[in-house]
């Protein structure tokens, strides 16, 4: 499932090819879509992300909103031969854009342009000293809450594993046991794990793919998650998985207290 890092190099991607042009033709191929409204003649602004949501806003003040879900991708081409399992799709000048979907469940909506995005999203605008206050006593689990979208939005399974081994903290800690030092620390490497994961174009460890059909290269940089049995590069110790929240939890007994 493409969690903020993969999502956000899809709007790069977009923003850089599609912003500016204008759309010649759109098409829905799939009933479940049905109530996607003709976007021909429009022109598109930008590309924005907010959340997993991808923005393309619109001239006429509305925007597409993209959600992928579980299986979904867009795909640019320049010929207009429909991939297998296309969903919707838009021609531009100079190529076209689809959406393909094994599993239909990504969702399409054009709505009117809204003015600002999600507050707590972990790579724009979020508050930390906001975020202790409401949550620094809890007794939930320092991942499950990192991995609570309400709370904190964008760090998925793969990027909250990432960052506590990053951090040196047990996932299964509770998070009122943190001092705002551990926060802190948290925060930091969750950004710095994001911020080289869309340099890498994501994580492709399963279906992931970039807007070219490319693989990501983030799956190399990982160092607990997806990794047990296998040496902690931190500190030579073994990394172990336990389930959280139906979840597969990756960390090093040793390094992570
Ligand atoms: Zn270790």
């Amino acid at each position: 499932m493409p969690e903020l890092p993969e999502v956000e190099t899809l709007c790069r991607q977009l923003q850089m090819k599609i912003a500016g042009k204008k759309i010649s033709a759109s098409e829905v191929y799939d009933a479940k879509l049905a109530h996607v409204r003709d976007i021909q003649g429009c022109t598109i602004v930008a590309v924005r992300r907010s959340g997993k949501t991808i923005e393309i806003i619109l001239n006429d003040g509305y925007s597409v909103l993209i959600h992928l879900r579980m299986t979904g991708r867009l795909l640019w081409q320049r010929e207009s031969d429909r991939p297998k399992h296309s969903r919707w799709h838009i021609s531009l000048s100079k190529g076209n854009l689809y959406l393909v979907d094994p599993r239909r469940f990504a969702t399409v909506k054009v709505l009117p342009t809204r003015d600002s995005l999600n507050g707590n999203d972990i790579m724009q605008g979020f508050d930390q000293r906001a975020f202790i206050a409401e949550h620094g006593r809890r007794k939930t689990k320092v991942k499950n809450l990192i991995m609570d979208q309400k709370a904190v939005s964008g760090i998925g399974n793969i990027y909250a594993c990432e960052t506590l081994h990053c951090a040196g903290i047990q996932p299964e800690r509770a998070a009122a046991t943190l001092t705002d030092n551990d926060w802190g620390k948290i925060f930091r490497k969750a950004k710095q794990i994001l911020k080289k994961a869309i340099e890498k174009r994501g994580t492709s460890i399963s279906d992931w793919r970039d807007l070219y059909g490319r693989k990501g290269e983030n799956q190399f940089e990982l160092k607990a998650y997806g990794r047990e049995g296998q040496k902690c590069l931190q500190c030579g110790g073994t990394i172990i998985r336990i389930k959280q929240g139906g979840r597969s939890t990756f960390y090093c007994r040793s390094c992570q207290k």
